[in-house]
């Protein structure tokens, strides 16, 4: 069975007894259901107090109004017997695109009997009857109504939307059939104790947890997507200096140094450096720059887009130059090297990673780097493609590039805690609308979703988790990057 997604609207029918609110209970937060009985007890005396069921209607029919606008899920607990009701709140989903999910609740008649004669309060014999004739009725012609029919001894899984079947959006075309590499992100070094201590800490906790790499922000000060400018931000190089002589196995590199900050000879030999350090674990990621108040800050002119460009494009030539055998001479646009020499010199080829989606950014990926990074998976396939072309142009071959993906994902331990965390860090996004931005998850949402990306090609995903400020939040991907191993 498919599971249910989330975001959705799950209505129930079925008689009294039939297992409704237990199901309900058992299987979603409470949040998410909308229960007449429920409603009952609130507003009237009690969950059997019938004189209140046209107020305890009134509410249900605001709540399921309220909760359906927000496109979050709801689950309908009544006898679903109204079809007026039914279909309002059907025509509602629809209107805000939720997929509708109708579940029967269908038992033997006797047994309904049966459960109902042992409920502290029965419903009445007589009504019990008249229930199981009108739910016969029904039954027949529910299957005309438009909705996803399901019945209640279905397997039960609810997954995040996103994660259901999205091949279209992260399909990144053919490539190589390899394990996909995992790269933890780090983009934020709030937390508790000292800078070294945290730094530390967390890329322990990404080699224990058998992260591929580790990923540092090439910023001067902290960006204002992720946080505030007075927050430590430790310069990139330095940091993953120290990294080298601090770790064993991740391959060690920033996503992506901004090609303005170091003249691209002296990045050459900085990271050849912290290449024969961390004995050939280095790898450069490389773009044109884009934060202009932190570059004036320092005293960098924030050139125009083609000359940003310009200078990616020399270094990605100069790059490989100082790298390789001989002196490196070359004259760019911009940059320039004259005799160069690089000693020592790396232990290997030094991948080069370029960070961007403009089509000249992509280009010049296809024609000189390693991979492409993109953020996100917006797109994909048109970059992909564009990436490609370009590769088969300059006469390279496309499976030997890679792609990757800098992916800013949620995960929690189980639904209520993904929803909690939503909660916190949402700001002033919706809830819904953050969940799915972020691919707000469970580890099996996580594995699934990132076995799909996988499948289509992405070579390596960077994962930069909302959220994360302590090695525990770091080794709680541990299972996701298992699973993917
Ligand atoms: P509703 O009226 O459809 O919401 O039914 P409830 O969920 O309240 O269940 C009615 C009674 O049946 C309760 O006493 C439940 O404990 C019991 N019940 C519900 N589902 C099951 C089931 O799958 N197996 C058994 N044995 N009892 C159940
Ligand atoms: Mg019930």
């Amino acid at each position: 069975m498919d599971p249910i997604p989330d975001p959705a609207l799950v209505v129930l029918v079925g008689p009294s007894g039939a297992g409704k609110s237990t199901w309900a209970d058992q299987n979603f937060r409470l949040e998410e259901i909308i229960s007449s009985d429920r409603l009952r007890s609130i507003v009237g005396s009690g969950e059997h107090d019938l004189d209140a069921s046209v107020d305890a209607f009134a509410v249900l029919d605001q709540m399921v109004a309220a909760r359906l606008k927000r496109r979050l899920l709801t689950v309908v607990d009544t006898l679903g017997f109204d079809n007026e009701r039914r279909l309002r709140h059907l025509a509602l989903a629809r209107e805000v695109g939720l997929p509708t999910i109708l579940v029967i609740f269908e038992v033997p008649e006797a047994l309904a009997r049966e459960r109902n004669r042992q409920r502290t309060r029965p419903v009445p014999a007589s009504v019990l009857t008249s229930q199981l004739r009108r739910f016969r009725q029904l039954r027949a012609r529910l299957g005309e109504e438009g909705w996803d029919l399901r019945t209640a001894g279905d397997e039960v899984a609810i997954k995040p939307a996103r994660a259901i079947g999205s091949p279209a959006e992260s399909a990144a075309g053919p490539g190589r059939a390899r394990r996909m590499r995992m790269v933890l992100h780090l983009a934020r070094f709030t937390g508790a104790g000292d800078l070294r201590t945290r730094l530390l800490s967390m890329s322990e906790a990404a080699e224990e947890a058998g992260f591929d790499g580790i990923s540092l922000m090439d910023h001067l000060v902290q960006i204002p997507q992720v946080g505030r400018e007075w927050e430590d931000f430790p310069e990139v190089f330095s940091s993953l200096g120290f990294l080298a002589g601090r770790t064993t196995k991740p391959t060690l590199g920033a996503l992506v140094t901004n090609v303005r900050l170091r003249n691209p000879a002296l990045l050459a030999k900085m990271l050849a450096t912290i290449d024969v350090l961390s004995g050939g674990r280095a790898f450069c990621g490389l773009g044109a720059g884009w934060f202009k108040a932190e570059q004036v800050a320092y005293g960098y002119e924030f050139e125009d887009p083609g000359r940003r460009l310009d200078r990616l494009e020399d270094a990605l030539s100069i790059l490989p130059l100082m790298w390789g055998p001989g002196k490196a001479n070359y004259r760019g646009k911009v940059e320039s090297v004259i005799d160069a020499v690089c000693y020592p010199r790396p232990t290997g080829r030094i991948p080069i990673i370029v960070g961007g989606r403009g089509s000249r950014t992509i280009k010049l990926a296809g024609s000189h780097a390693d991979g492409l990074n993109l953020v996100g998976t917006k797109n994909l396939r048109q970059h992909v493609d564009l990436f490609r072309a370009s590769a088969v142009e300059a006469s390279r071959d496309p499976d030997e590039l890679e792609v990757s993906v800098l992916d800013t994902p949620l995960l929690g331990k189980d639904r209520s805690e993904v929803a909690a965390m939503v909660e916190a860090n949402r700001g002033r996004l919706g809830a819904s609308v953050f969940a799915a931005t972020h691919n707000a998850g469970t580890v099996a949402d996580h594995v699934d979703r990132l076995r799909m990306l996988a499948g289509s090609g992405v070579g390596a995903v960077y994962l930069s988790p909302v959220g994360l400020a302590s090695p525990e939040g770091v080794a709680a991907w541990k299972p996701v990057v298992e699973a993917l191993a």
